[in-house]
């Protein structure tokens, strides 16, 4: 008799924080410790920071092409940060999952959200800093913004974390390598799961 392959989905990872949590480090440390995890490069019509590269950080695409692809269901999910919009290519997204490969979304709390409503299964990861004393001194360590956008950076931190209790895993950012750790054990146990969420048992 003819064996058939059994051929799992690959997992959509939303990984969200506050700005200065640490986020984008512990996902391409994760991309490091879990084989054949690929990362959702996200569109934004904000303007490109210089040592970015489109196409790998982000598309960089302009209002209208945005819009048009806001209208035609382009996006798994899309919001607005910080006066820009972000959002996720959903062919891509799609595309990488059923070919078996795990997706790190970098992408903040609106969007984590609406990931969820669309893909039961994804995996929701908030990572938090110890304290907030501690996420500003990270905020002032980096040297990169004026008071007036470490205290805005510090209002939207605290506005995140209030959703926070809608994610499915709360990683404490106090020691990377004891975060990487977690972060890396998380997608192994929802590897290992055998009751995947699907759309009907949520509605
Ligand atoms: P930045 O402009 O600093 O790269 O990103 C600003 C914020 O937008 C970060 O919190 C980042 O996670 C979030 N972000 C990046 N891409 C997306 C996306 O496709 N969708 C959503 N909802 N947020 C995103």
């Amino acid at each position: 008799m003819k064996q058939k392959k059994i051929h799992a989905q690959g997992l959509i990872i939303v990984l969200s924080a506050p700005s200065g949590a640490g986020k984008t480090t512990l996902a391409h440390l994760l991309q490091k410790d879990a084989r054949g995890v690929t990362f959702s490069v996200s569109c934004t019509t904000r303007s490109r920071r210089p040592g970015e590269r489109s196409g790998r950080d982000y598309f960089f695409i302009t209002e209208k092409q945005f819009t048009a692809m806001v209208a035609r269901g382009g996006f798994a999910e899309w919001a607005r940060v910080h006066d820009h919009c972000y959002g996720t290519p959903k062919a891509a997204l799609q595309k990488a999952i059923a070919a078996g490969k795990d997706v790190i979304l970098d992408i903040d709390v609106q969007g984590g959200l609406q990931v969820k409503k669309q893909f039961p299964g994804a995996v929701l990861i908030f990572v938090m800093p110890p304290t907030m004393k501690e996420l500003e001194r990270r905020l002032r360590g980096r040297g990169q913004d004026d008071e007036a956008t470490i205290q805005r950076r510090l209002a939207n931190a605290r506005a995140e974390i209030k959703c926070m209790p809608r994610y499915d895993y709360r990683v404490i950012n106090a020691d990377i390598t004891v975060a990487r750790a977690l972060v890396a054990s998380i997608v192994a146990a929802e590897h290992a799961k055998i009751k995947k969420a699907t759309k009907e048992s949520v509605q």
